[in-house]
């Protein structure tokens, strides 16, 4: 099972009663220790993703907020100065993480917009050498940030709900592949946005990497 599956799984359960023999929450975790700032983007993306309601967030959030003050105090106390600073890299960025989903969404795409600025300038998208220049930029920039993320977010196929399988064949709609079409002209803000889809993929990828590493570590 990969760790996004064990993640989804983690949200799902109905208590996160953590003990020590018995921790359903260890995905949510290891998620959480795997971030590498406050305000990392491989945290947020897979909590937006995949940690359902607003409500939801709210309660998993704090019941998070405990799970990791718990596991500083065993740090501490098992002078493990790594997972002491991973501990309260975690708690750091609760600022973040109890906000509620409306306004992490908000958030994350607030950051992803300054990661796109940062991507597209740095590879030319367009000149940027007038004040028209620049502010049409700024606009393309917010344009593929927003269409990437509600892409990356939620693009899945309509009549087969992602699955890739209707009426027990494949779905005429997406031909199998559970992804909707992007509902974009095409041109090149379609294709920087596909692009920034892919990229969202890997960041996505990259954080499930470390959160396992974290996890196989907890289980130690
Ligand atoms: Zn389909």
């Amino acid at each position: 099972m990969g760790f996004v599956d064990r993640y989804i799984t983690a949200l799902s359960a109905s208590s996160l009663q953590d003990d020590e023999r018995h921790c359903q929450a260890e995905p949510l975790l290891a998620s959480a220790l795997a971030s590498t700032s406050a305000g990392d983007l491989g945290a947020l993306l897979h909590r937006a993703k995949y940690a359902g309601t607003a409500t939801q967030n709210m309660a998993h959030a704090v019941a998070m907020r405990d799970l990791v003050e718990k596991a500083l105090v065993h740090a501490i106390r098992k002078k493990d100065a790594n997972r002491e600073a991973d501990c309260r890299q975690a708690l750091q960025g609760d600022a973040i993480v109890l906000e509620s989903g409306v306004l992490l969404l908000a958030r994350l795409l607030a950051l992803w917009t300054a990661e796109v600025m940062k991507r597209g300038r740095a590879r030319r998208w367009v000149p940027e050498n007038t004040a028209w220049d620049a502010e049409a930029a700024i606009k393309l920039y917010r344009t593929v940030a927003e269409n990437s993320l509600a892409y990356w977010l939620n693009g899945l196929c309509d009549p087969c709900g992602g699955t890739g399988v209707a009426e027990a064949r494949a779905c005429k709609c997406c031909a199998g592949s559970g992804k909707a079409p992007l509902v974009m002209a095409a041109g090149f803000v379609r294709e920087h946005t596909l692009n920034m889809v892919s990229e969202l993929h890997s960041i996505a990828d990259s954080h499930a990497t470390r959160a396992g590493a974290k996890l196989r570590a907890l289980a130690n």
